[in-house]
């Protein structure tokens, strides 16, 4: 099945709002194994948006329309609509959408204005489509061969309603995967270059492939997008597709789905009955943030400094003052002693130290912005202290430099502490034994 989409209100067409609708829905619509085929917006008006439903259903088997089912004058995709499937003929009041505007008036003690009315009006031939969150009823029409489904313009009234529609949709379709079914995967990976990952992949991402698998790069991640079309297409089947992408880019991969890296590395230290501190210098802060945007992460983090000054690293951290001013904030040796002070002064199982310079200012021929020393230490000595590279932005620096910390950690749980990272210029383990000699 193809699906159309059509965003419809000046906003959007103008670029005063962001069209957030035709995104979503196209994911909804995904996980429904429905292929969208084509997007288009026009603004409120009757013609425009009679014309675009015309379009588009003689394209599609599936079009969502949202916006312009509220009450002011300048809401017209019933009417829009009620010239494509009944032309000449006057909307007809829909009277179990009626009563449940006014009983939702009435249970708010608001006074009904009669113009709320025109909501419960639409096409013949047309069925209204309950709304848990607000006013506006959607329509649903058929039109030929196509489905129509016109839903209210906010984000938070139409994908419920979609989904609702959805369920019934796919329910009367069978649940079976037909020929043009769409199901889709991702895995998510970070520190292996584009270039690698793609070599990895090999055919997977020749461009007729089915299953075609496509890769996304941005911020050190590269995401791997399966698309898999056809009977062959079960959630079965993707599941083990994902999991032949997740030991190809292994151990760089991280998650078969949209987890956080931080959420994965919070799950490994969970299971371990392990805690994490942080010290962080560039990143001031973001890395603490990673964590704890991590629902229950109060199992597994314990705290953090932001030790963005020297004081802060020698008052806080024990830094060696004689060592920073020998070697400099901006050295393995200072972010090795900022990890090991939050691994004692946090009493914890692990920590990481980041210390660099984010830039655009502050750097030097030996130590150019985008210099980052990340540390990550553990008890019994154990450890590794890396030194990125790290190109762009100070934003797309610092953000960077948190992901590679996490993989760095991650690295170490599993054991792998030797593989390298993207943008990594230099690299040292420091193992129990190794120390011990
Ligand atoms: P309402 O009853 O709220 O008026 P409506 O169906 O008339 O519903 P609109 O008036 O077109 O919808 O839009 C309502 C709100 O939803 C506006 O804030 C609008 O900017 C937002 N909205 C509409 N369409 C989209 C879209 N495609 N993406 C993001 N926001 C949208
Ligand atoms: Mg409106």
């Amino acid at each position: 099945m193809r699906a159309a989409l059509l965003s419809i209100g000046d906003e959007l067409l103008l670029g005063e709002k962001p069209e957030t609708n035709s995104a979503a829905i196209a994911q909804l619509l995904l996980q429904h194994g429905i292929d969208t085929t084509q997007r288009q917006c026009v603004g409120d008006d009757r013609r425009a948006i009679h014309a675009a439903l015309a379009a588009l259903a003689a394209e599609a088997e599936l079009v969502v329309a949202t916006g312009g089912l509220g009450p002011t004058a300048d809401d017209l995709t019933r009417e829009a609509l009620g010239d494509l499937i009944s032309p000449g003929e006057s909307l007809e009041i829909d009277t179990a959408s009626a009563a449940a505007i006014t009983a939702r008036f009435a249970a708010r003690g608001r006074v009904l204005q009669e113009v709320e009315l025109r909501q419960a009006r639409c096409p013949r031939g047309s069925r209204c489509l309950s709304n848990g969150v607000g006013v506006a009823p959607g329509i649903a029409a058929r039109h030929g061969k196509t489905q129509i489904i016109c839903l209210p313009g906010p984000p938070n009234e139409a994908l419920p309603m979609l989904a609702a529609e959805l369920s019934s949709l796919t329910h009367e379709r069978g649940e079976q995967t037909s020929p043009s079914t769409i199901r889709c995967g991702i895995v998510q990976s970070c520190g292996l270059g584009e270039t690698e990952s793609a070599r990895r992949l090999g055919e997977l991402m020749r461009r007729d492939a089915n299953p075609h698998v496509g890769t996304t790069a941005s911020g050190a991640m590269v995401q791997a997008r399966i698309r898999w079309r056809g009977q062959q297409a079960t959630p079965e089947a993707i599941g083990s597709l994902q999991e032949r992408i997740m030991a190809l880019w292994h151990p760089w991969s991280y998650s078969p789905g949209d987890d956080p890296l931080s959420a994965v590395v919070g799950q490994m230290l969970r299971r371990r009955g392990e805690s994490l501190a942080v010290a962080e210098s560039c990143t001031g802060g973001l890395l603490g943030g990673e964590c704890t945007h991590i629902p229950g992460s109060s199992d597994w983090f314990r705290g953090g400094v932001i030790a963005y000054s020297n004081q802060v690293k020698v008052d806080m951290l024990g830094v060696d003052p004689m060592s920073l001013l020998q070697h400099g904030a901006v050295s393995a040796q200072t972010a090795r002693a900022m990890a090991l002070g939050a691994l004692s002064r946090f009493s914890a199982d692990w920590a990481i130290a980041i210390t660099g310079v984010a830039g655009p200012g502050g750097g030097t021929a030996e130590k150019p912005s985008g210099t980052v020393l990340v540390s990550v230490a553990g008890r019994a000595q154990v450890g590794t202290t890396r030194r990125f590279l790290i190109p762009g932005t100070r934003s797309g620096i610092r953000e960077r430099s948190v992901r590679l910390a996490l993989q760095a950690l991650r690295f170490e749980l599993l054991g792998c502490a030797d593989q390298p990272l993207l943008h990594q210029v230099a690299h040292s383990v420091q193992s129990g034994e190794r120390s011990a000699k």
